[in-house]
């Protein structure tokens, strides 16, 4: 295809704004898939992704489109994740097109993820075309979102085009607008191969599948690649694009879009970024603005039985396959045995590792507190990176601490702007900005990683009945008054369940935590302190008390079956537990202990 008919574009959206809804229907209407095999969402394959209706991994579909000028065009598709966790994906497949549909709900209006991902499509110098979707619905307002994406975001809406996404009205207009509105890509044919490293996952029949974008060059089946990262040579054994289902072709030229595989074993192999170039005859020169994704937020996973460990291990390094994001050590503490220290980009991120061990492995875990990297500051001089706060050193080596501090950006409708405000105050915020887009207030706020990373957007949902939207982006490091609590159960600290606090709110978040446990621990046949510490120091202290728990004490006598169903039952429901000392501990305290209500 000569490159003056391909387009390249993306499309940039609020959660729940309809991307995917309008992605498929740009598939349907231009036969890229026989209606039969059409099911809703094509794009989002990942289970957990439809059940969660988000896009984590970029997805791609090449569209061959009959203009009404009756030229044939080529549209590449790039639908890019719709969460903050995957800020830096959504970043560098903006890279890989000329352009964006920018999708904003006419019954809705900008959220802060429409703000976040236009912003990083005005970085990609993108040209941008406004789509105003939902307008079959009786709420849709399209004057009013014009105006207000020309106020906030400032480009011109005048010419927007209204869909529905839903109904399939707008749909050719879009179609049209794509063509005539976005740039064709630029590329030399006979220049030497350079390619971008857009994305990659891990395929079991074919090993890793490497998306990339032409810029300069033709790349082949059979041709020797170099990656210009760390100068590893591959052997491209298959070439192709996606319609949106995989199909073999001979050759990608300039400005187009599709995958090759090289018998590459991990995806760690493979750089997100990168410049792929030819081994003989390559470029020298590099695509500017690579940087491998680092995690940010680290937490303990554990098998909650520790027979385990081994199915654990397995799990793990499967889903790093397919993950260079994630990253994972083993890890063993005192009171939970053998584990894994994992970092990810987010809490979402998080979860969603988690909610695949647990459902493809079948594998019952145990997830220790999630905390940020902090910054330790020796007395020699040094400095090291804390992963865990039970790898704290000893305080009279320390000189200071620093944590992570975010730009936090959320738009809320006016009623609420109290709670929000509120809210930002209770975890250490500092007010950075605070203004009106109509209705909606946008507030600004500097807030330190560690108070967001475990229920603030939780929190945030909650005190607006679901109307605020919220993105981040980090800051850098700070110094602050940081200390690690520890809880200790039947006097024995539960390494587990140390966090990293401020001084200031020590007390309050220890008393917090001794009362949430002294609920969730069951009581046993002896009584059982529960104390929060510092440096040795008790702040809070709670006393369970003792009972004596014999379930099969209610059947009088008699009944041999109902006496062993009863003990099997309080043996399935000790599962769950872990033992610490002499103390059985569910595996739901790890988590709601720490929850801050
Ligand atoms: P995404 O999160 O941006 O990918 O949004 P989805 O495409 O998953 O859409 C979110 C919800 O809005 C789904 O329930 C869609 O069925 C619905 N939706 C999308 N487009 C339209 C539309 O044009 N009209 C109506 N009524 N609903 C729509
Ligand atoms: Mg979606």
């Amino acid at each position: 295809t000569p490159l003056s008919h391909i387009r390249n574009f993306s499309i940039v959206a609020h959660i729940d704004h309809g991307k995917s809804t309008l992605a498929d229907r740009l598939i349907q209407s231009t036969n890229t898939v026989a209606d039969r095999d059409m099911k809703e969402q094509m794009l989002d394959s990942m289970d957990i992704e439809r059940e969660r209706g988000i896009t984590i991994k970029a997805q791609t579909v090449r569209i061959n489109y009959t203009a009404q000028n009756g030229e044939e065009y080529v549209l590449n598709l790039i639908d890019t994740p719709g969460h903050v966790d995957f800020a830096y994906e959504v970043s560098r497949s903006m890279r890989a097109v000329e352009g964006s549909l920018l999708v904003v709900d006419s019954t809705q209006g900008v959220e802060a993820q429409t703000l976040a991902n236009v912003y990083h499509a005005i970085d990609a110098d993108h040209e941008i075309v406004p789509v105003l979707n939902k307008i079959d619905l009786p709420a849709s307002d399209c004057d009013r979102v014009a105006e207000q994406i020309e106020d906030v975001i400032g480009i011109d809406a005048s010419g927007a085009i209204r869909v529905s996404a839903k109904t399939g009205q707008g749909i050719t207009e879009t179609l049209e607008s794509i063509v005539q509105n976005l740039p064709a890509p630029k590329g030399t044919r006979d220049a030497p191969l350079k390619a971008m490293l857009v994305d990659s996952w891990y395929d079991s029949y074919l090993g890793v599948i490497v998306l990339v974008r032409i810029m300069d060059g033709v790349l082949k089946k059979g041709d020797r690649i170099r990656m210009l990262s760390n100068n590893s040579t591959h052997h491209v054994d298959r070439i192709g694009v996606f319609r949106p289902a995989m199909t073999v072709i001979d050759e990608l030229g300039p400005g187009e879009i599709g995958f090759l595989t090289a018998s590459i074993k991990q995806v760690r192999d493979t750089r997100v970024g990168d410049t792929i170039t030819h081994e003989k005859k390559g470029t020298e020169d590099a695509l500017p603005g690579f940087k491998p994704s680092q995690p940010v937020v680290f937490c303990g996973l554990f098998p909650v039985d520790s027979a385990e460990f081994e199915d654990l291990r397995d799990a793990i390094e499967k889903l790093a396959l397919n993950d260079a994001s994630f990253s994972y050590e083993m890890e063993t503490s005192a009171a939970l045995g053998f584990g894994f220290r994992c970092g990810f980009l987010g809490l979402l991120h998080l979860e969603v590792i988690r909610d695949r061990i647990e459902r493809e492995y079948d594998i019952e875990l145990i997830t220790t507190a999630p905390s940020v990297i902090y910054h330790i500051h020796m007395r020699d001089g040094t400095m090291h990176e804390l992963h865990n706060p039970a790898d704290m050193p000893d305080l009279t080596l320390v000189d200071h601490l620093e944590e992570p501090r975010i730009k936090a950006t959320i738009l809320v409708p006016d009623d609420y702007l109290g709670d929000v405000l509120k809210l930002c105050q209770d975890r250490r915020g500092i007010q950075l900005d605070l203004t009106y887009a109509g209705s909606r207030a946008m507030v600004v706020y500097d807030l330190p990683l560690n108070e967001v990373v475990f229920d603030f957007y939780d929190r945030l949902k909650s005190v607006t009945k679901g109307y605020a939207s919220f993105d981040y982006a980090m800051i850098g490091y700070r110094q602050d008054n940081l200390v690690k609590m520890q809880v200790l159960v039947n006097d024995e600290p539960v390494d587990a369940l140390s966090t990293m606090v401020h001084r200031d709110r020590a007390e309050a978040r220890g008393r917090a935590m001794v009362e949430k446990l002294k609920d969730l621990i069951p009581r046993h046949m002896f009584k059982i302190p529960i104390q929060a510490a510092i440096g040795g120091k008790v702040i809070a202290r709670e006393t369970l008390s003792a009972m004596r728990k014999d379930v099969t004490a209610k059947c009088y006598g008699g009944d041999a079956t109902r006496k062993r169903k009863l003990l099997d039952k309080q043996k399935a429901g000790k599962k769950k537990m872990r033992q610490f000392g002499k103390v059985d501990i569910p595996q739901e305290a790890f988590i709601s202990a720490l929850k801050m209500d």
